[in-house]
């Protein structure tokens, strides 16, 4: 039975906080499905192909092709539950930083746990080098010139330059 992971979350742009996560996704599943969520109104800084194009990018150089191959991205605007579902996914994936995602993330795994039992939400720890990257704080430093190399994958240092400066 091939187990799946659900990793879903905005990645605009993905960061090493992701990757890191996403490594420790590919441990526990055989396939890991990174979905990246689409809210009307909300404009994000890279297009939904860009994000999926980043994601896939910065995989293929922190694992390598086989472990990237092993993970898919995808769109969605509806509930996680329902993806997960439609997917046959068995973990919904989500990574911890800090107390303040832990009581957040507990609420939604509850809500989650309601809605579909089926699914299980497995909460990752952030190693601690990563722990503190939001990617909301990596496009602010951006987009006021800093320098972002610590916090992302190599393949999104230039296209954030340059989106940031626009
Ligand atoms: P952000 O909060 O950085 O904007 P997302 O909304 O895309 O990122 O988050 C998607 C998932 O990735 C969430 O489960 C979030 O907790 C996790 N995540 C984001 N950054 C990190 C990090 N630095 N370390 C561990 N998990 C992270």
């Amino acid at each position: 039975m091939t187990r799946i992971a659900l990793y879903p979350g905005s990645f605009d742009p993905v960061t090493n906080g992701h990757l890191d996560i996403l490594d420790q996704s590919l441990a526990l599943a055989d396939k890991v499905v990174v979905a990246i969520g689409i809210h009307p109104g909300k404009a994000p800084l890279f297009s939904f192909e860009e994000r999926v194009k980043l994601i896939h990018q910065a995989a293929q150089g922190a694992f390598g092709s086989k472990e990237a191959n092993r993970i898919e991205v995808i769109s969605f605007s509806n509930l996680v539950v329902d993806i997960a579902a439609d997917l046959g996914a068995a973990y919904l994936v989500r990574g911890l930083r800090d107390g303040t995602d832990l009581d957040y993330e507990m609420q939604m795994a509850g809500m989650n746990g309601t809605l579909g039992p089926r699914i299980k939400t497995v909460f990752l720890p952030a190693s601690p080098s990563v722990r503190h990257i939001t990617a909301t704080l990596v496009r602010q430093i951006a987009k006021m010139g800093g320098d972002i190399t610590a916090f992302v994958p190599p393949c999104v240092v230039s296209p954030l330059r340059e989106r940031a400066s626009a």
